[in-house]
C-alpha cells in the first residue's frame, strides 16, 4: 500500500465523524444495506430478531427501529414491523398466519385490494376466504370452524363506513381462539386503540393485531407510502418477523424520515381533518341531491352508536349517496365540475380528493339504490370546499 491512499479510498474512509454533543429535535437518516462488524465474535453474536444490535440493512437501522418505536407508541403496542405499504402490511399478516388448509374472515366491506388478495393468491394457496356482515357479531361467531385462524376488522368500512361493534366481533373471535387482526387506518391510532376496545369488564379486549396504512394520516403528505403491523405480544411479533424477514420486506430511510418528520403533527391534523369534514357531512346532509350521508359521526349513519361508545373523534373522509334519480353519469358530471376537490384515491393529505364508487362492485347487496362519493376533507379553508361543492352541486339538472 503507497503512503497516501488513493482519493476514493480516502473518501470512503473518511475521517469525518459528526461532532459529539450534537443533538437536534431532528432525527438522523442512517442508511445501510451492510453493517459493519467489530470482529467475528460480534458478527456472530448478533441476532436479527432482538434489537440489541443491527446486522443489516434489511433488518433494521436507527431510523427504522425509532419509526417502529413511535408507531408502536401510537397503536399503544410494543411491538411493529414496518412494510413498504398498507396493502403490504395486510398481505404480510394473511401470508405469516394462514396456510394451506386455512380460512380466513373479512368483513364484506373490507379495503377492496386486501379481498382482491384473498381472491386471487390466498385462493391459488388453497387458503378459503368467507366475507361476514361486519354489523352482525353473532354471525360471525356461527361462521367460524376450526378452519378458521384469523378475522379481519375494519372500522369503518372502507367506502360505506359502516362502523361496527368491534368489541362484540374480537369477543365472538376470541371465544374461538381465533386470531384478530384490525385494518386501523381511518382511526389512525388517534380516534381509538386498537388493543384496548374500551370493553369495561375486559381490561384487555382488543385486536391481537392492529395494522395500518401510514401512508394515510401518519404520513400526511400524500408523498410516501408505507405499513405498519403492530402488536402486544412477542410470540405473535416473532412469527410476523419471521415471514416479514423471509419475504424481504424493507422500507427505505427517506421515506422513513418523512413518516417521523409527519407524526408528531398528526393528532393536530387529525382533528383539523374531523372538523372539517363533520362541517361539510351535515351541510351535505341538508341537500336535496343527496339520499344519504356516510359518516359515523353523523346520526342515522350505519353503526352511530358503536362509534359513539368507542370514539370523540372521526377520520377526514366521509361518502354521499345521490338520490337515485340522478344516473351515474350526472354523479360523475358533478365531480367533473368540482374544482378543489381533486379525483384521486388514498386520503389524509392536505388536499381534498373525491372518488364515485360503483356500490355494486364494492357489495353484493348493495344497501342503497344511487351512485356514491366519496370525499377525503384536506386542509383549505372549509368555507372554500362548501362553495365548491355548492357549486358543483347547482350545476347538476
Ligand atoms: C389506503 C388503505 C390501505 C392500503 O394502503 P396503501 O399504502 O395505499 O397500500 C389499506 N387499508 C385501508 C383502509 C386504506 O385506506
Amino acid at each position: 500500500m503507497s503512503k497516501r491512499p488513493s482519493l476514493s479510498t480516502s473518501l470512503i474512509h473518511h475521517p469525518y465523524q459528526p461532532p459529539p454533543g450534537f443533538e437536534s429535535p431532528a432525527v438522523a437518516i442512517h442508511k445501510a444495506s451492510t453493517v459493519i462488524f467489530k470482529d467475528t465474535a460480534e458478527q456472530q453474536a448478533r441476532d436479527w430478531k432482538t434489537k440489541s444490535g443491527y446486522t443489516y440493512g434489511l433488518h433494521g437501522t436507527p431510523t427504522t427501529f425509532l419509526l417502529e418505536e413511535r408507531v408502536a407508541t401510537l397503536e399503544g403496542g410494543l411491538q411493529c414491523l414496518l412494510v413498504p405499504s398498507g396493502l403490504a402490511a395486510i398481505s404480510l399478516v394473511d401470508m405469516a398466519l394462514l396456510k394451506t388448509g386455512d380460512e380466513v374472515l373479512l368483513p364484506e366491506n373490507a379495503y377492496g385490494p386486501g379481498r382482491e388478495l384473498a381472491r386471487q393468491e390466498l385462493a391459488g394457496w388453497g387458503i378459503a376466504h368467507r366475507l361476514y356482515d361486519p354489523m352482525d357479531p353473532q354471525a360471525l361467531a356461527q361462521m367460524m370452524t376450526p378452519a378458521t385462524k384469523l378475522v379481519w376488522l375494519e372500522a369503518p368500512g372502507s367506502v360505506t363506513m359502516e362502523f361496527p361493534d368491534l368489541a362484540g366481533l374480537v369477543r365472538a373471535a376470541r371465544n374461538q381462539g381465533v386470531l384478530t387482526a384490525l385494518d386501523n387506518t381511518w382511526g389512525a391510532g388517534v380516534a381509538f386503540n386498537g388493543f384496548d376496545l374500551g370493553s369495561p369488564d375486559e381490561a384487555t379486549l382488543g385486536a391481537d393485531i392492529v395494522m395500518q396504512a401510514l401512508t394515510k394520516y401518519p404520513s400526511g403528505g400524500s408523498d410516501v407510502l408505507m405499513g405498519s403491523v403492530t402488536t402486544r405480544d412477542e410470540v405473535l411479533h416473532l412469527r410476523l418477523k419471521a415471514t416479514h424477514m423471509r419475504m424481504g420486506w424493507g422500507i427505505g430511510a427517506n421515506d422513513a424520515e418523512l413518516v417521523l418528520r409527519s407524526l408528531p403533527s398528526v393528532a393536530l391534523r387529525y382533528a383539523a381533518h374531523d372538523v372539517a369534514a363533520r362541517t361539510l357531512a351535515h351541510w351535505c346532509a341538508g341537500r336535496a341531491e343527496i339520499a344519504q350521508v356516510l359518516h359515523p359521526a353523523l346520526p342515522g349513519s350505519p353503526g352511530h352508536a358503536h362509534w359513539q361508545r368507542l370514539c370523540t373523534q372521526a377520520a377526514g373522509l366521509f361518502s354521499v349517496v345521490f338520490d337515485a334519480k340522478y344516473s351515474r353519469s350526472q354523479v360523475h358530471a358533478f365531480v367533473d365540475e368540482l374544482k378543489l376537490f381533486k379525483i384521486g384515491y388514498s386520503w389524509a393529505g392536505s388536499t381534498s380528493l373525491v372518488v364515485p364508487y360503483d356500490l355494486s362492485m364494492i357489495r353484493a347487496k348493495p344497501a342503497w339504490p344511487g351512485t356514491l362519493v366519496r370525499f377525503s376533507i384536506g386542509l383549505e379553508g372549509v368555507e372554500d370546499l362548501q362553495a365548491d361543492l355548492a357549486q358543483a352541486l347547482g350545476a347538476m339538472v
